[in-house]
């Protein structure tokens, strides 16, 4: 918990009688609150913009504007609503607590008051207010937290691209949503040649920077609504939002040689000279309606580019 010193604190007297005043600044002062002075309640409303204060003694009965009506106005801006406010009333009545309360005022004191009392009120409200804020600040760090975790849950940890799990549930929102729009939406199954060679002759860290090299560069070509998933160990899948069979191989094809003509690592050990990808589109509504048939059928057509020689893209 935190431990308050008064001289971080800005305490704002409002009274419209100067020995009060001089009388509240000294009990605050000789603790180390800092203090600031309004002599009425328009000065107060003035002083409360300028200051921010941490918290607000405040006079009730006073010339020009009353300490009810300063409450009220300082409660209704969203500014300043956070400031704690003593009303200092010199009757002890009933129906002025009640007025007080209902212009928001925090807590009460009674004149002619106790310099203990005085102390302790401000001493108990001023640390509710900085509990308070600690409790913002709390929860501010758990919703950032919050957001940071929901994105972990959705991402490959090794390159940064979306996981399995969200590909699954974005390609299923697609196709609803080509659905009812009438659109398209395809789908690239990305598996990289020989890999295995790759691995064996680098070592499984050498293999894992081209799997990262790849992934930062699908991202890159494609659209911001577009998705980048790693489908598993070294294939990735690509979803295009409406994207027809034609549009998805302009995409397929620039993204193949963009990696073909990459220069990877000591990639001449390769048995095609080269870090090459083989790819197999699919395509909704035309080639199929579910995430399943999609998800089939790009994977037929990739083994297909490979069982054709591999670095090249299969659309039908
Ligand atoms: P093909 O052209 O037919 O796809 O040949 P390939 O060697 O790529 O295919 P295969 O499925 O036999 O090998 C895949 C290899 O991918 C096996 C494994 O060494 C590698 N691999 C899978 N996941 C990872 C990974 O996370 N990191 C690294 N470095 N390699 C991986
Ligand atoms: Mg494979
Ligand atoms: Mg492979």
């Amino acid at each position: 918990m935190i431990e308050l010193t008064p001289n971080e604190s800005t305490v704002l007297v409002v009274d419209d009688l100067h020995l009060n005043r001089k009388l509240q600044r000294l009990y605050l002062t000789e603790v180390g609150y800092r203090v600031v002075l309004a002599e009425d309640g328009i000065d107060a409303l003035h002083k409360v913009k300028d200051v921010l204060p941490d918290l607000i003694l405040l006079d009730v009965m006073m010339p020009r504007m009353n300490g009810f009506e300063v409450c009220r106005h300082i409660k209704h801006n969203v500014k300043t609503r956070y400031i704690p406010i003593i009303m200092v009333t010199a009757l002890n009545e009933i129906e002025s607590k009640i007025k007080g309360i209902e212009s928001g005022a925090d807590d009460f004191i009674c004149k002619p008051f106790n310099k203990l009392e005085l102390l302790a009120r401000v001493k108990s409200l001023l640390r509710i207010k900085y509990l308070n804020k600690e409790l913002q600040l709390k929860v501010r760090q758990l919703e950032d937290a919050q957001i940071e975790l929901k994105k972990l849950a959705v991402t490959d940890g090794l390159t940064g691209a979306y996981n399995y799990r969200f590909f699954k549930e974005q390609l299923q929102k697609e196709i609803t949503r080509a659905q009812r729009h009438k659109s398209h939406v395809s789908i690239v199954m990305i598996d990289i040649d020989y890999f295995k060679n790759y691995n064996d002759t680098h070592g499984h860290p050498a293999g894992d920077e081209v799997l990262k090299t790849i992934s930062a560069l699908l991202k890159k070509n494609i659209r911001n609504l577009d998705v980048a998933a790693r489908y598993g160990g070294e294939e990735f899948v690509l979803i295009l939002i409406e994207s027809d069979k034609n549009a998805a191989s302009i995409v397929a094809r620039k993204i193949k040689d963009l990696v073909e003509n990459f220069k990877f690592k000591a990639e001449e050990t390769q048995p095609n000279g080269k870090i090459t990808v083989s790819m197999g589109v699919s395509t909704y509504p035309d080639d199929a309606q579910s995430f399943g048939q999609l998800v089939e059928l790009a994977d037929e057509r990739l083994y297909k580019a490979k069982n054709a020689g591999r670095n090249r893209v299969v659309l039908t």
